[in-house]
């Protein structure tokens, strides 16, 4: 199932809260943080992921949402539908890019 960008503000304008890109509620809870770091341009890196309790670190970094330095994920459940959501920001070219992506998952 395609992956469906949201490069928008993915914010409540009035309130600042973060809302579902696939149904646009304001309830979603975070379930999972990755974070990667890396020099420009290098193949290996660091891959930190915290899943609840559980923290697992390697040299991972394909999932990177940056084609060349470094970058972070968050997912969340949405209260109200079944999408999976990732909020992303990374670096490229000097620029800071934060969006959502999701996909329904039913
Ligand atoms: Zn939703």
């Amino acid at each position: 199932m395609p992956t469906k960008q949201m490069e928008l503000s993915p914010f409540s304008q009035d309130t600042g809260v973060l809302r579902c890109p696939a149904c646009d509620i304001e309830n979603l809870h975070q379930i999972q943080v990755e974070a990667f770091e890396r020099n420009e341009d290098a193949e290996t890196g660091t891959h930190v992921l915290i899943t609840g309790d559980n923290v697992h670190i390697n040299q991972e970094i394909d999932g990177n949402p940056s084609p060349r330095r470094q970058g972070l994920l968050v997912r969340f459940r949405c209260e109200m539908c079944s999408a999976s959501i990732r909020l992303k920001m990374y670096q490229h070219k000097g620029s800071t890019i934060m969006g959502m992506e999701y996909e329904n998952t039913k």
